[in-house]
């Protein structure tokens, strides 16, 4: 860089950028491309002078490096190695938020994950009957598991929830109408907005009852002959405190047979097992919800149910038939490697099986505080012995996540920390660059790292990629 005769700094110009020939010239340089490889170099080259360049044109380019420095080199090698990784990785979940949507929901349980690599791996029967030789269903492999479950009289799967409630709109409600509470027409994660769905089914939302209060009465006077469904939600990410009312499934349920209407429930959080003995009171179990005279239930596969992202339907045969017949349901079916996680995980609900064991959602949730100290403890004496003197354990508040429970807390604690030199969003954003990332939050310009969502096997990870933080 020139400095006029005025002391001012003159910009760099486009005609300054080298030639991708001459930097591969270099020897600096053929030593990276011998290393990797030359079709990488010069593809990586070629991208840190478009960058340049576009600097330059929008005048937020101020230096460029000399090409010719061992520094240029590394950064070189620095971008090969990150092109080099992929992008969708696995993180570790210090979050404290057991199914995190951005962090892809529900772990698997080892079982599960053992199914979906033995059919990624080798052909499978996914639509072959074994003991006819015919053509099968790939419906079937779930189905009696699922019935079994949750006392349905069937059962179909597709892609994911949001899926679910599409289909069953679509393929019994499409041009008629569609009553829902007022208190129940819910957004979440910004796509997925009740009404929007229940318009793309074609059919029409006819709301009744106010924000806080909606009586059966309410959805009677509703009804005429243009009614198919009364469709119920889970409220999922918010919880309306104070004067409430809503009617009871039973009420509902009795309502729609008297008029000979479907009761639909979009659930989102299925649970299969009473949570209640851990503090959730408010996750109705779909067995119970199928007890109460629902007609049809739909449910995500990867929140709390634990098992891979799948949409759930569950309810009355003539329903369920009407729904696998329609002709969407192929553009929704669920694939192979879902099918065999969900099968897996189902299995896991089956005695002699302990779902609460078994399957990572469930473990986390109901793993004693105690358990969670430990290993709260434990990263901290690794920190401390590796330099990190600012780390200690604090109480903190853990969720389920993913819309389930927003209200209900789970007791947890963290290893807050602060590391000389470095802010808590600079030690944050280290985190996230480690090899594997680690993700935590920051309050009170600290990082903590909730224990609850962390395993015991990545204790030893978490520890350190904190210590490699602090040698930075
Ligand atoms: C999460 C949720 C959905 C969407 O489920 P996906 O499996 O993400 O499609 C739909 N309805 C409710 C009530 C939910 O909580």
């Amino acid at each position: 860089m020139l400095p006029t005769k005025f002391g001012a700094v003159m910009p760099p110009k486009l005609s300054d950028l080298p030639q991708i020939q001459s930097l591969l010239a270099q020897q600096a340089v053929q030593n990276v491309a011998e290393r990797y490889s030359r079709a990488e170099t010069a593809q990586t080259l070629r991208q840190m002078i478009a960058e340049l360049r576009a600097g330059i044109m929008a005048g937020t380019t101020a230096d460029l490096p000399d090409f010719e420095s061992a520094g240029f080199a590394e950064r070189l090698t620095e971008m090969i190695e990150t092109y080099r990784r992929p992008s969708l990785m696995p993180v570790i979940n210090a979050t404290g938020i057991i199914i995190h949507t951005n962090l892809g929901r529900a772990r698997l349980a080892p079982k599960a994950i053992t199914a979906m690599s033995g059919v990624a791996a080798a052909p499978s029967n996914l639509e072959l009957d074994l003991d006819t030789g015919k053509r099968g269903s790939r419906h079937e492999h779930v189905e009696n598991l699922i019935c079994e479950l949750t006392g349905a009289q069937a059962a179909v799967v597709v892609n994911n929830c949001a899926a679910a409630v599409l289909l069953g709109l679509l393929a019994t409600a499409s041009g008629r109408n569609v009553i829902a509470s007022r208190g129940e027409l819910i957004e979440i994660g910004g796509s997925y907005r009740l009404p929007d769905v229940i318009a793309q089914s074609g059919a029409t939302l006819r709301e009744v009852g106010t924000t806080n209060k909606t009586r059966a009465s309410d959805y009677a006077q509703e009804i005429d002959g243009e009614t198919a469904v009364l469709l119920k939600s889970h409220t999922s990410n918010f919880k309306i405190v104070g004067f409430t009312a809503s009617p009871t499934r039973q009420e509902l349920a009795k309502l729609a047979a008297a008029h000979g209407v479907i009761l639909m429930e979009d659930l989102g959080s299925g649970v299969l097992v009473d949570l209640a003995p851990f503090g959730l009171t408010d996750e109705p179990v779909v067995a119970d919800i199928i007890q109460a005279g629902v007609d049809l239930v739909m449910f995500s596969g990867d929140k709390l149910l634990g098992g891979p992202q799948a949409g759930i339907i569950a309810g009355r045969r003539d329903l369920v038939a009407q729904l696998k017949s329609h002709p969407l349901m192929r553009a929704v079916r669920t694939d192979k490697l879902s099918l065999a996680a969900l099968e897996a995980t189902l299995r896991l609900y089956r005695a002699p099986s302990d779902p609460l064991r078994e399957i990572p959602v469930l473990q986390m949730l109901a793993q004693p505080l105690e358990e969670v100290q430990r290993r709260a403890h434990r990263l901290i004496a690794s920190l401390h012995g590796s330099g990190i003197p600012d780390a200690v354990v604090v109480e903190t508040i853990a969720h389920v996540g993913a819309g389930a429970v927003p209200a209900q807390e789970l007791q947890s604690c963290a290893v807050s920390i602060c590391v000389d030199g470095l802010s808590a969003d600079g030690l944050s954003a280290a985190l996230r660059q480690n090899d594997p990332p680690v993700i935590g939050r920051i309050a009170q310009d600290r990082v903590l790292l909730d224990m609850r969502t962390v395993t015991d096997e990545e204790v030893a990870r978490v520890a350190s990629a904190c210590a490699r933080c602090a040698d930075r």
